[in-house]
């Protein structure tokens, strides 16, 4: 399965990734990619760009080096009422946002009732597209409620192909997400989460957890722009082409 798409890219603005927006893309296009979203760290990260960058992101061209470039984020999520790290009105400017735990902003907890009910008022707010790596296993979720929570609202899960690496003991959990999304027929998207542009576009940790689960390709967004656009676009009106 060619994934022509990276919905999960950070840059040198993350304060510990090191490429900038343009390496990011130059290195795209190397690759034959043909979309990447850009998105950096809310805020409550230590590191991490102000609330204005991301306004400022709306700046930048919308494609470079002939590759398509979200304008994006991934904002922390702070509590676990689901409140992010970024206004609303600076997430509804945005082409796509993506919302994640880390354990650098909120304590792990084990408890999976309240991590669960945390990451469906995520979903719940209208200018959430994703989660991020739900299958981190520092909080585990009802993964069956969490996909029919994305089903109800129509937003997206991740595969997150970094998990692998940095959030060991999540493979089970991908996997069974990817599973549940199968089950329901919803979609999903894959970020490789680099962290450096020779990582952009870097998918062996996803395709094999998509494989492992006969995952179908249709319901795999990365493989056209026209599908993604269409879908990000029937989420909320962003005049995404
Ligand atoms: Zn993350
Ligand atoms: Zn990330």
């Amino acid at each position: 399965m060619k994934l022509i798409i990276d919905m999960h890219t950070h840059t040198i603005a993350s304060g510990h990734a090191f490429s900038t927006i343009e390496e990011m893309a130059a290195a795209a296009a190397a690759k034959g990619l043909r979309m990447i979203a850009t998105t950096d760290h809310g805020p409550a990260m230590e590191g991490a760009p102000i609330a204005m960058f991301f306004s400022a992101l709306l700046m930048l061209p919308k494609e470079i080096s002939g590759v398509r470039v979200l304008r994006g984020v991934e904002a922390n999520i702070v509590d676990y009422d689901g409140s992010l790290d970024l206004p609303q009105d600076v997430l509804k400017r945005l082409d796509f946002v993506l919302a994640g735990f880390h354990e650098v902003v909120l304590r792990p907890s084990k408890d999976r009732a309240q991590n669960t009910r945390a990451m469906i008022n995520v979903l719940e707010n209208p200018y959430v597209d994703a989660i991020s790596h739900p299958g981190n296993s520092n909080y585990p979720v009802d993964i069956p409620a969490v996909a029919r929570a994305a089903r109800e609202r129509g937003k997206l899960l991740e595969i997150n192909n970094n998990s692998a690496v940095v959030r060991p003991g999540s493979e089970d959990n991908c996997r069974r997400i990817a599973e549940a999304c199968r089950e329901l027929k919803i979609p999903v998207i894959c970020g490789s989460d680099a962290h450096t542009s020779f990582n952009v576009g870097a998918f062996s940790n996803t395709q094999k957890i998509l494989k492992s689960v006969n995952f179908p390709k249709e319901l795999v967004l990365n493989t056209s722009v026209r599908k993604m656009t269409k879908f990000l676009n029937g989420i909320r009106k962003r005049g995404l082409k």
